[in-house]
C-alpha cells in the first residue's frame, strides 16, 4: 500500500461510518429523512381535528385551501422560532388528512410528521365498523399496509403509529388496538404514541407490549402528566418508555419545570417529551374555530427551564435529541 492511499482509506472508512450512522431515519410526509435533520421539533400537535365521530367523518368536511389559509401562520410562526418539525397527531377517523398536511408541510418548509393507528377513547366514538369486529391482527394488516404502501394511494407514509385508550382500567376493544399497535411495531419499525392518561393503563398497555416482545423504549405515553404521583413516571422512564407530559400551557408551567428537574436529577432527561398538543382547525366552526397556536413553549417554556437551571444542551435535548430517538424507525424488541 502507498503512502498515498492511507487517507483514502481513512475517508472511505469515515464515509461508511457516517453513512452507517445515518440509517436512522424519520418518515415525513414528503418522505424519509435523516433522524439527525429532524432538528426542533413540537412531537405532539394537531393542525385540523374532527370530533363528529368516525361514521360521519371525511375529507368532504373541511376544505383545504381554507384550512391552509387558517393554519399556514401558525407554522409559519414556529418556523421564525427556530423549528423544523411538527408531528402532527391526529388519527384516521379523526381528521387525518396526509395531502393537507403535505401541502401545509411544503407551503411552510415545516417538516410534518403523519401516522397510522385508531383511537379508542371516549367509548370508542372514533372507531370505524370494523374495529369491533376484527381480530388485532386484521386491524395492523390495515395499518401495515398504509406503512408498506402509503395512505390511500397518495404516495404519502405514516411515521408513527398514534392509538388511544380510556384514561381508566383498559376495556377488551382498548386492548385490541394496543395489540394491532405491537402488531404494526413489530412489522413497521414504528414507534407507538398512546394516549393515555394515568398510570393503570400505561403500565397495563406495557404489559401488552411485554407479551408482544415490545420494547418499552418503542412507546410513548402520552398524557402522562394527569399521573400526579411522580415515582410511576420514574418506573416508566426506567423501563424505557417516553414520558409525555402535554397540553403546556401558562397555568402548568411551573408543573412543566418541576418535572423536567425531577427527571433531570434521575439522570432521566433523555426520555422526557414536551407538547402543546395545541392547533387545530374545527371543521363545522365558522372558519375553523379557536386555534390554540405553538409558541407557548419556545416564549415561556423554555426561558423559564433554563432560568431553573437547564442548560442549552439540555433544551437540545428535549426538543431535537429526544424526539430525533423517539421518532426514529427501527424495531425495539425485547430480548428472547
Ligand atoms: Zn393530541
Amino acid at each position: 500500500m502507498s503512502f498515498k492511499t492511507i487517507p483514502f482509506l481513512l475517508l472511505s472508512i469515515l464515509i461508511l461510518f457516517s453513512c452507517g450512522q445515518q440509517e436512522s431515519k424519520v418518515i415525513t410526509v414528503n418522505g424519509a429523512i435523516p433522524a439527525s435533520e429532524i432538528g426542533k421539533t413540537l412531537h405532539h400537535e394537531h393542525l385540523l381535528v374532527d370530533f363528529i365521530g368516525a361514521d360521519s367523518t371525511g375529507y368532504h368536511r373541511w376544505n383545504k385551501n381554507e384550512v391552509v389559509e387558517k393554519v399556514l401562520p401558525y407554522l409559519l410562526e414556529i418556523k421564525k422560532l427556530g423549528y423544523k418539525t411538527l408531528v402532527e397527531c391526529t388519527p384516521e377517523y379523526l381528521g387525518r388528512d396526509p395531502e393537507l398536511l403535505k401541502l401545509l408541510s411544503d407551503k411552510s418548509g415545516i417538516q410534518i410528521i403523519t401516522n397510522v393507528g385508531y383511537y379508542s377513547a371516549v367509548n370508542a366514538k372514533f372507531l370505524p365498523q370494523h374495529a369491533f369486529t376484527q381480530t388485532a391482527r386484521q386491524m395492523a394488516d390495515l395499518w401495515i399496509e398504509q406503512a408498506q404502501n402509503g395512505i390511500e394511494g397518495t404516495g404519502i407514509y405514516p411515521g408513527f403509529i398514534k392509538i388511544a385508550v380510556e384514561r381508566a382500567p383498559l376495556k377488551e376493544i382498548n386492548k385490541k388496538v394496543v395489540e394491532a399497535a405491537c402488531i404494526t411495531h413489530k412489522a413497521t419499525g414504528l414507534t407507538i404514541m398512546s394516549h393515555t392518561g394515568p398510570a393503570v393503563p400505561a403500565f397495563q398497555q406495557f404489559e401488552i407490549l411485554k407479551e408482544y416482545g415490545v420494547h418499552p423504549s418503542a412507546f410513548i405515553w402520552t398524557h402522562s402528566n394527569n399521573e400526579k404521583d411522580n415515582n410511576k413516571h420514574l418506573e416508566a422512564a426506567k423501563l424505557g418508555a417516553w414520558i409525555a407530559f402535554d397540553k403546556f400551557t401558562p397555568d402548568n408551567q411551573d408543573e412543566f419545570v418541576d418535572f423536567a428537574l425531577f427527571m433531570k436529577k434521575h439522570g432521566l432527561l433523555g426520555k422526557l417529551l414536551f407538547s402543546h398538543d395545541g392547533g387545530w382547525y374545527k371543521p363545522g366552526e365558522p372558519n375553523g374555530g379557536d386555534f390554540y397556536g405553538f409558541t407557548g413553549i419556545e416564549e415561556l417554556l423554555i426561558p423559564a427551564l433554563l432560568e431553573k437551571g437547564l442548560t442549552q444542551p439540555d433544551i437540545h435535548q428535549l426538543f431535537v435529541q429526544n424526539p430525533s430517538e423517539a421518532f426514529k424507525v427501527g424495531k425495539r424488541l425485547l430480548k428472547e
